[in-house]
């Protein structure tokens, strides 16, 4: 019997939603607030006939901590859970201090305006001493660590896929496969085609920044930065085929390389097409790409999200995304004194995703985490106070609640692996 508070009603979100109200007994109440309250009203109708769980609508703008606040305060949730975007993670976890809340999100913070010079003396500053320099890092959450603690509330960062899952097949290889773990790769695939030249999976801000910023890697205790999509392999991946793969930085990267600090080595690779990978270039260099904004017939505009404004919706690109997903990770280590290797993974069809719920592959092997994250914390089964990350905590339930809900793993003992 749970009241949750659920901010954002996009393409992640409205999985996430659809899948609590595939969980009543847990999931009794919860309340769909969003920028854009017209589409918390059409999801919460569209929902209403098929659930018991009592769904509530509301109107936030979550940069505002105080609207945050009012909310939370008139709502009274068990938990907050955050799938607005990545731009509000810390008012929303400010609000959840303030009123003695637990917080989850799907992906660590960063800005909205990159420009901010206190921001960016900050990023600056990270980016000389850490050694990589995406607009995301971990830093300004975990500063929220003490605070969490010390009101006896959990915040859990980034339950969706990658970062999410990923990181609790890391637990998981931890736990129950390696003594000492050498390597990680996580291979993130998406076999799926939309039929458009362009579009993009998710958001397409947040989605564009993270795969033209500079790729970079754990090794040996440091960051090693390359040029964007300079390092390339090919993988045959089960149920999906050969793809083209790149390595890009990715977030949890960073809490993987403090939680598992034996690893050797922590890669991340992602599929692109040469479509794609056309298409953002030049979208990059004639300046599409950028955040910051530009007068343009006395009207002040940004263009990244005039781009956003010009791209397919992803919501949009359900009905006609066709193939699969696979995304999992790849370890090499010990157990025994003997050397070992070992893959994790889920495959995920993109129309059968859509015949559930109405949202291609994408949005689903993030919304179903992000379902599974807030059943862990509803249910008792992961409870440390603080702010953590996935492999912080037991992978066991979590991973039979994946395996329950929708996105089952699949695993080989003898795995190709990447050079
Ligand atoms: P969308 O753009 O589809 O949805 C974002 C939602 O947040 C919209 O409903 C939007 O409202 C709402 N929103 C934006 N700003 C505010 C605000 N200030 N106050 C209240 N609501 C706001 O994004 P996605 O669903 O694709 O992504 C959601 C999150 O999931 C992102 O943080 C993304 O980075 C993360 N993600 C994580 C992945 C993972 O594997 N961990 C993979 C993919 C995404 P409006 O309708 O008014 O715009």
């Amino acid at each position: 019997m749970s009241k949750v508070l659920i901010i954002g009603c996009g393409g992640v979100a409205s999985v996430a939603i659809h899948k609590c109200c595939q969980v009543p007994e847990v999931f009794t109440d919860i309340c769909i607030a969003s920028r854009t309250k017209s589409k918390c009203d059409k999801l919460a109708a569209e929902l209403a006939p098929k659930t018991t769980t009592n769904i509530t609508t509301a109107q936030v703008d979550a940069d505002h901590v105080d609207e945050v606040i009012a909310l939370i305060k008139s709502y009274q949730p068990d938990l907050v859970m955050n799938i607005a975007l990545p731009y509000q993670d810390l008012t929303i976890m400010d609000a959840c201090l303030a009123c003695g809340v637990n917080y989850m999100d799907t992906a660590n913070y960063e800005p909205e305006n990159t420009d901010d010079p206190a921001w960016r003396a900050i990023y600056e500053k990270r980016c000389k001493e850490a050694g990589f320099s995406a607009y995301f890092d971990y830093s300004w959450q975990w500063a929220y660590a003490k605070k969490f603690e010390e009101a006896g509330l959990t915040a859990l960062l980034g339950s969706g896929f990658d970062p999410g899952v990923t990181q609790a097949y890391c637990a998981y290889a931890k736990k129950h496969e390696f003594d000492t773990i050498d390597t990680i790769d996580i291979l993130d695939c998406n076999g799926g085609d939309h039929g458009y030249a362009f579009a993009t999976n998710f958001n397409p801000e947040i989605n564009l920044r993270e795969v033209s910023a500079p790729g970079s890697y754990w090794e040996n205790g440091h960051w090693v930065e390359i040029p964007a999509m300079s390092i390339k392999r090919e993988y045959d991946f089960d149920k999906v085929g050969q793809k083209d793969m790149y390595l890009l930085h990715h977030e949890e990267i960073e809490s993987l390389a403090k939680n598992i600090p034996e690893a050797k080595r922590i890669r991340f690779f992602m599929t692109f097409g040469q479509s794609y990978l056309d298409h953002m270039r030049c979208l990059e260099d004639v300046g599409m790409l950028s955040t910051t904004p530009i007068n343009f017939n006395g009207q002040e505009i940004v263009p990244i999200q005039f781009l956003k404004a010009l791209l397919p919706d992803p919501a949009s690109l359900g009905p006609r995304t066709k193939g699969k997903t696979n995304i999992g990770c790849i370890f090499t280590g010990k157990k025994d004194g003997k050397e070992k290797t070992y893959y994790i993974y889920n495959v995920c069809d993109h129309q059968e995703c859509y015949k559930e719920v109405g949202s291609q592959a994408i949005s689903y092997t993030t919304g179903v985490p992000a379902m599974c994250g807030a059943l862990m914390l509803l249910t008792g089964k992961w409870t440390t106070k603080g702010v953590h990350t996935v492999e912080e905590f037991d992978p066991d339930p979590y991973l039979d609640a994946l395996d329950k809900y929708g996105l089952p793993r699949s695993e080989s003992h003898s795995p190709a692996l990447v050079d």
